[in-house]
């Protein structure tokens, strides 16, 4: 199974479809479409005849003291009136942050970003790298790595904080469309044991269902660590490759550890 992956609809490099398909023949039997902020990837994936079980789900951004933080809604009804209304709310954040970060760049020399940046995401959510694409394409500059260095990366004019909803608000949405709630990828926030562990405790405490112990590729030390943290603190444990393009140095769908005995997979909660 795969509960954590990236379709066109949002950065992913593949269409829901074909997604599917790459999962589908890696072996995959339950498949989370969980795109950024959006149930777009499962509606078009969920009428297509496969031999594996699609899910819907979501990737919703929220801020917690000020850290990003991403929370992976599994299992959810995708029709469910709060969660779209949260998720325009996710939308509209978006859009703001966007139109900043555009505003910045062309004080810094580059004008007219949005609309260019737009054509590159096509029907996708405008983020960072659609950004980046146009600034190289349109010859502005030479790589994307030095858009990142020079005007998008950490602490550069481009780095625009969103103004998420706070963490309570998306497990609520996602505990309203009668989901689970899975704290996604705990090690990327690259957080102090001591800060973790409070970020834990506070998930829980608002609602939260899960932790994904495993995300990708990682060493079974960093796995052990957070199969350990999630029971200390009665969590369930997901699994998700957190998929994004076919890439020699990226986890492909189902490319996973299993979870360790100790967890208590989320799945089986349903
Ligand atoms: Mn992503
Ligand atoms: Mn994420
Ligand atoms: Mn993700």
């Amino acid at each position: 199974m795969d509960l954590h992956t990236h379709s066109t609809v949002s950065d992913g490099e593949l269409s829901p479809a074909d997604l599917l398909g790459c999962a589908c023949d890696a072996g995959v039997e339950l498949l989370a479409i969980t795109d950024h902020d959006t149930l777009d990837g499962y509606a078009q994936a969920s009428s297509i005849n496969s031999g594996c079980e699609l899910l819907a789900g979501i990737e919703l951004s929220t801020n917690w003291r000020s850290v990003g933080i991403h929370v992976v809604g599994l299992n959810i009804s995708p029709d469910n009136p709060v969660l779209l209304e949260g998720i325009r709310q996710q939308k509209s954040a978006r859009a703001d942050r966007a139109a900043t970060i555009a505003e910045r760049l062309e004080k810094a020399g580059f004008p007219d970003t949005l609309a260019g940046a737009q054509l590159v995401a096509g029907k996708a959510i405008l983020g960072r790298p659609h950004f980046a694409t146009y600034l190289v394409e349109s010859g502005q500059v030479k790589d994307i790595q030095t858009t990142f260095r020079k005007y998008l990366g950490r602490g550069k004019i481009g780095d625009v904080r969103e103004n998420w909803a706070p963490l309570g608000d998306v497990i609520a949405w996602i505990s309203a469309a009668g989901g689970h709630a899975i704290l996604a990828h705990p090690a990327k926030y690259k957080l102090t044991n001591l800060k973790l562990e409070e970020l834990v405790r506070d998930f829980r405490a608002e609602g939260g269902h899960a932790l994904e112990v495993i995300s990708g590729r990682q060493d079974s030390a960093l796995t052990g660590r957070l199969a350990r943290l999630a029971k200390r603190q009665g969590l369930m444990a997901s699994a998700g490759s957190d998929f994004h393009q076919p890439s020699p140095h990226h986890a492909g769908p189902g490319e996973i550890d299993p979870l360790p005995q100790v967890c208590k997979p989320v799945w089986e909660a349903w």
